[in-house]
């Protein structure tokens, strides 16, 4: 179950995320609907776009319909895809997985008690989320940009941090390994798209240098994605965009899709 969440009102920098949803959507819609990977023909799947939540300047507002509207999704047993609008809302989706391990791709911790007066700010949402999972259950993979009061909060230590070049250092399946050591069965996974280098993802609002590649993130919602049961993809701002980045953010949607119901088919054989 798709759903767009035009939403960027606690934006610091640069805003424009709110245009996202559609730019994905239409991106994706130039995908090729056969996936020559997994060996699965989108077109035959149970995809449905339900469109976007209506607009609201209020977050609070905002975040409890996407509360509302998760809970709905996950009461039908099915998977909600968020396509965002700014990483404030993942603290009302959160909310609905109060059992899950959580795995964030992300250039910043988010993790201030409040910004700008605000504690459902954007820049707040692991420490949110933190709140709800409880320490150990968080893995944010891509930080390099960290505030000094973040970093020398104890209650960061409670979420795993992996720096971006540790990632480059030990590369991706080090990350995969370690975090296969504490996860459960069920696996909430959020992609600020800031947390992907600039040089493939140039489209959102806070751009930090010395990223992630593609192909890790790619590796790691290919390595969870039977596990994954719910899924946003968030930050992204079509005005700085050359097309790259909604590209990429539909690609990486379509390869949640295919790689989860290629593992379920899997699965489904052995039985
Ligand atoms: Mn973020
Ligand atoms: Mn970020």
């Amino acid at each position: 179950m798709i759903f767009g969440v035009p939403f960027d009102g606690t934006s610091s920098f640069r805003k424009g995320s709110s245009l996202a949803p559609d730019s994905v959507r239409k991106a994706y819609t130039n995908l090729e609907s056969f996936d020559v990977y997994h060996n699965i023909d989108f077109s035959k799947l149970k995809i449905c776009d339900l469109g976007d939540l209506f607009e609201s300047e209020d977050v609070k507002e905002v975040t409890g319909n996407v509360r509302e509207v998760v809970s709905m999704i996950r009461s039908d047993n099915k998977i909600p895809i968020m396509i965002g609008g700014e990483h404030s809302i993942t603290s009302g989706s959160i909310s609905c997985f109060k059992d899950s391990t959580m795995i964030i791709i992300d250039a910043h911790s988010d993790f201030r008690d409040e910004y700008m007066g605000n504690p459902l700010n954007h820049a707040c949402v692991t420490r949110r989320s933190l709140e709800v999972l409880g320490p150990g259950k968080i893995f944010s993979v891509g930080t390099r940009s960290v505030s000094r009061e973040e970093f020398e909060s104890p209650e960061f230590r409670k979420v795993r941090f992996f720096y971006s070049d540790e990632v480059r250092e030990k590369g991706i399946q080090s990350v995969i390994k370690e975090i296969e050591q504490s996860v459960g069965s069920s696996v909430y996974f959020s992609i600020d798209m800031d947390g992907i280098d600039p040089a493939y993802a140039p489209g959102v609002g806070t751009p930090e240098p010395f990223g992630l590649t593609d192909v890790d993130v790619r590796e790691l919602v290919r390595h969870f994605a039977s596990k994954i049961d719910g899924f946003d993809i968030l930050e992204f701002t079509p005005v700085y965009d050359n097309g790259n980045t909604s590209m990429l953010a539909a690609k990486l949607i379509q390869e949640f899709i295919g790689s989860r119901e290629s593992s379920r088919l899997r699965h489904h054989k052995k039985k």
